[in-house]
């Protein structure tokens, strides 16, 4: 089976082919770890995954390596450890903690390479200087910067026009600079903040270096893909094009650009200002991890995905349902054969076909269709195998059907008895009209309540 992936850099959909089928290489850009990670994040790492299961899956997985960094240096990490008052490697210890610990939630399966930023400084140099010597980078108070002018195919990924990419770059006007688009690859630091010494004083890297450096230290100078949200393409892959191209006298650097796009709440953008900034954490304090995955992967990665209460309730249902046909009777002697693999390749076609998520998870729904039809054994326990595979591939249907099962009983339960409560209080403090409404959004998912003489609530059961 082949796969096709969209192209940033060419704007098609393109057949993937490996450089090194025996080593498929994959970059993605990792967090700046200074906040807990949104669910936007959650949506980039969670298509990626996809991807990287899938590549396994084609290639076999000794035979893909995937780099992930960690981006532990940067001003961002800087200005939060002033304002908690607290060292700047605490803040990143705890911070890559609660990250790893997200993802896994999320079935995200750690990357072979998780690099970090502070530990490839020296490469990071050494790259700079390659770039001075070439005459692409320039040093000018203490900084260095690259020379825009001295690459003719900037701009090759993003398409933009000259002034828009000034603009889009919000670059600083700075006297030292000699192309206002210029943008920095070391600047000095002060005392108090993070440093190294480097043959233009003591200072940091810029952000874009970062991922070069390190992209060149476990991947090469040319690797597969690279990936990471759409907002990244500019300046950060803009960035990373040029600086590696440069510092490599103009050999490829990457073949594939994959990126995946936004990601809203209830229609509009998510931002802390808005209030409706959700962290992976947060959400996970209200549902399990793998629902939240398949919420996530219920849009195609190249569109929008826009999150709600009703996206999460639909992906629990959906993994009610999955979980009840593998409960189903099954008998393993009938997995071996070859309709079991028949039966999959339909999903895993979808997910070739550019991670079409949305298209592979209607196609298990309709396996479950037929598991729940057919009377022969034989045919079950092999559509029973082939809804296990592919949700393999996707990250999803890991668990223990029963366990899944109960837990989600007994989460429906927790969250209908919370609004019965908040119902009895609306009566007690006669706000009936609120009471009402609660009722009849409970009695429109099937949920009947019987309320006792005395004003109370005895039970509910499903209708
Ligand atoms: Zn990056």
């Amino acid at each position: 089976m082949t796969l096709a992936l969209y192209n940033s850099l060419t704007r098609r959909k393109e057949r993937f082919e490996p450089l090194d089928p025996n080593r498929v290489r994959m970059y993605v850009c990792g967090p700046t770890v200074y906040d807990r990670a949104h669910i936007g994040n959650g949506r980039a790492f969670v298509v990626f995954d996809v991807l990287y299961r899938l590549l396994r899956d084609l290639y076999g997985k000794d035979h893909v390596c995937y780099v992930r960094n960690i981006t532990d240096v940067e001003d961002k990490i800087n200005a939060a450890a002033r304002a908690n008052n607290e060292p700047i490697s605490a803040l990143t210890a705890r911070t890559i903690a609660a990250f790893r610990d997200d993802m896994a939630a999320l079935g995200a399966l750690p990357p072979d390479i998780e690099p970090r930023a502070t530990e490839h400084i020296a490469q990071m140099i050494a790259m700079i200087e390659r770039l001075i010597a070439a005459g692409h980078a320039y040093e000018a108070e203490r900084h260095v910067l690259f020379a825009v002018a001295s690459d003719p195919h900037y701009g090759q990924l993003s398409r933009r026009s000259r002034d828009e990419m000034i603009a889009g770059a919000r670059v600083e006007v700075a006297p030292y600079k000699r192309d206002p688009a210029d943008f920095v690859l070391w600047k000095p630091s002060a005392p108090e903040e993070p440093g190294w010494d480097s043959p233009w004083g003591r200072g940091r890297p810029g952000w874009h270096i970062e991922c070069s450096a390190m992209s060149e230290a476990h991947l090469g100078e040319s690797f597969d893909i690279h990936g990471g949200g759409l907002d990244l393409i500019f300046p950060h892959h803009e960035n990373e094009i040029a600086q590696s191209t440069c510092a490599h006298d103009g050999r490829p650097f990457v073949r594939y650009w994959v990126h995946n796009v936004f990601l809203s709440v209830d229609s509009t953008k998510m931002s802390k200002s808005l209030g409706n900034f959700l962290t992976v954490r947060e959400l996970l304090d209200e549902a399990p991890g793998e629902a939240i995955r398949l919420a996530l992967l219920s849009a195609h990665y190249r569109d929008p995905l826009d999150w709600s209460e009703e996206r999460l309730r639909q992906a629990r249902r959906s993994l009610d349902r999955f979980y009840r046909a593998l409960t189903l009777s099954r008998d393993p002697v009938f997995e071996r054969f070859g309709e079991a693999e028949d039966a999959l390749r339909p999903v895993k076609e979808a997910l070739c076909d550019d991670l079409n998520t949305p298209l592979a998870l209607s196609r298990l729904h309709e396996l479950v269709g037929a598991i729940n039809r057919t009377s022969s054994d034989a045919v079950r326990s092999a559509l029973q195998r082939a809804l296990e595979e592919g949700g393999r591939l996707m990250g999803l249907l890991q668990q223990d059907p029963l366990a899944w099962l109960q837990g989600s009983a007994r989460d429906e339960a927790r969250r209908i008895e919370a609004q019965i409560a908040l119902r009895m209080a609306a009566r007690r403090e006669r706000r009936f009209a609120e009471a009402d409404k609660i009722r009849a959004a409970l009695a429109a998912e099937g949920v009947v309540l019987e309320d006792r003489p005395d004003g109370s609530t005895n039970w509910w059961r499903r209708e």
